[in-house]
């Protein structure tokens, strides 16, 4: 049992506007939220008069996730003007009436940073970590435009003037910031500009320093979404066996694994001996329950393409009944074609709902895909999700953002943060095969440093997928068991692997208390979702 976890407290999760539909109410662990320790300390936002829109709602946003993340309660700016506030000025000069008790932040940041491919970003030393900078640095000040850095970042600004796409229809790694600048994609490079700016903030420039963000969560310092994909699943022999002969082949061509492909061989004598390969989620149960963390199943509810999973939903009806309870939570897996061709996750959303009987919060894309981020976004919010966990990539591991924390995207044709949080997905089983296998390096090493560098900065607030870490059916055994390292050592760095629902209901205040996901309506003692 988790020591952590309250079981006489409850929570209230869903949108205002959902409340229109039936409410069931039904029991969900939280996690006590940290008390006392870190009285949010006010922070307040002036601009200079000639910065302008959409530059102003751009960087307001940049600076509420900074805020969400360093525990800062966000006030307007007459407001802010008491003691204890701290006033950031966001212009292009440092005017005198602006006064002493103003932090600066240079206006660097503008529309066409990227126009005609941008330049290569500036690279500084800071802290003993290298920061990259596409606005670079004021001369004056000798400071960087931390907040429209960190924009930069989280509005995937960097991915905005990719044209070319893979074989997928997304957008390929090759032309990523992190592959075109040889720039690392296991630094969370957001991460590092705000605990730059929070030393700033608080220190002046007498010590270079990277503080840690403190952590919402009074019994862990590091919370990690834990998720299983649901891509295959045993509904029968046949499909099972296809399955099996076909990994065959990838053993040999893609992973060129002699574990895979002898491990394969073994499950399909098994199979043909009467085993169920594949029926995983019993056996997850209880080792979830052995290992103590919390995780959520993505389950895709409709087959409109070769590359979706071989199921129906009714014929994983036994595994999902009753998964609250359980304590899993369901998320929808965007089928293929859901996002760019169809458009059907709000469908997908309210099947699935419809047949868990509650209603489900959270997205991830299966294959990761999706070709337009304004359009994945959009499709998103439709579907009335709180969350998704899209954002990482598929052949490499680390933070795609920059990020190291969950953050609401921009919606850039409404100039305005998204409804919904991003929780980066950092560590997925299959790309770090991959990273393991370009890098030269073990897949232990490479989850440890992603892990490492997101605890140093913060508190989490990232996800982890393993499709099923307990057969090796979608990856090697000895990826699958990086897996169950990671998640027996997670009391040593006090580290709590939860569900995306669980993080949801935990950690969503911050983010109110900074002005963001205001639509989002959490309270304590009930739980009231609206189903369909
Ligand atoms: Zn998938």
């Amino acid at each position: 049992m988790l020591v952590f976890i309250d079981e006489s407290k409850s929570i209230n999760i869903g949108r205002v506007r959902s409340l229109a539909f039936r409410t069931t109410t039904r029991q969900v662990k939280t996690i006590p939220e940290s008390k006392g320790v870190n009285d949010p300390r006010p922070i307040s936002l002036q601009f200079s008069p000639n910065v302008q829109e959409p530059i102003r709602s751009r960087i307001r946003y940049a600076f509420r996730v900074f805020a969400a993340v360093y525990d800062h309660a966000v006030v307007e700016d007459e407001e802010g003007t008491g003691a204890g506030v701290l006033r950031i000025y966001y212009g292009e000069v440092l005017s005198p009436q602006t006064g002493l008790d103003l932090f600066y932040v240079p206006a660097l940041y503008h529309q066409n940073v990227f126009a005609d491919g941008g330049k290569p970003p500036r690279r500084l030393r800071y802290a003993g970590e290298e920061i990259c900078l596409a606005c670079g640095v004021d001369s004056s000040s000798g400071r960087p435009d931390w907040l429209g850095e960190i924009f930069l970042w989280l509005s995937s600004s960097y991915e905005r003037n990719v044209s070319s796409r893979d074989r997928l229809g997304r957008i390929p790694y090759e032309q990523m910031i992190f592959a075109r600048e040889g720039i690392s994609p296991r630094k969370p490079h957001a991460a590092l500009l705000m605990a730059w700016m929070e030393n700033a903030l608080d220190q002046g420039n007498a010590k270079e320093a990277l503080p840690r963000a403190p952590s919402p969560i009074s019994d862990a310092e590091h919370v990690v979404i834990c998720s299983h994909d649901i891509d295959f699943y045993y509904v029968n022999r046949f499909t099972a066996l296809v399955r099996l002969i076909k990994n065959l082949g990838v053993a040999i061509v893609h992973y060129r694994s002699r574990s895979f492909f002898f491990d394969n061989l073994k499950m399909t004598l098994q199979l043909l001996g009467g085993k169920r390969i594949g029926d995983y989620l019993p056996a997850l149960r209880k080792a979830g329950g052995e290992h103590d963390f919390e995780y959520t199943v993505f389950v895709v509810a409709r087959q409109g393409h070769r590359r979706d999973p071989n199921y129906r939903l009714e014929q994983i009806a036994g595994e999902l009944s009753g998964a609250e309870e359980k304590g899993i939570s369901v998320g929808v897996h965007g089928s293929y074609r859901s996002v760019i061709e169809d458009h059907t996750l709000a469908e997908e959303t309210k099947v699935l709902s419809k047949f868990t009987g509650a209603k489900v919060l959270t997205n991830r894309q299966h294959w990761l895909r999706f070709s337009e981020h304004q359009v994945l976004f959009e499709e998103i919010e439709r579907a009335e999700l709180l969350a998704d966990s899209t954002l990482g990539f598929s052949e490499a591991v680390g933070f795609r953002n920059g990020a190291s924390f969950a953050f609401p995207p921009y919606n850039f044709s409404e100039e305005r943060p998204c409804e919904f949080l991003e929780v980066p997905l950092v560590l997925m089983d299959g790309s770090l095969e991959a990273a393991s296998r370009v890098l030269r390096r073990p897949p232990q090493e490479l989850a440890e440093e992603v892990l490492g560098e997101s605890r140093k900065y913060g508190w989490g607030g990232i996800g982890l997928i393993w499709h099923n870490p307990i057969e090796p059916l979608s990856v090697p055994a000895e990826i699958n068991s990086v897996f169950w390292s990671c998640a027996k050592r997670t009391s040593k760095s006090r580290e709590k692997w939860v569900s995306m629902n669980q993080f949801l209901t935990s950690c969503i205040g911050r983010y109110q208390n900074a002005g963001l996901l205001e639509g989002m309506q959490v309270e304590a003692n009930l739980i009231e979702m609206g189903t369909r």
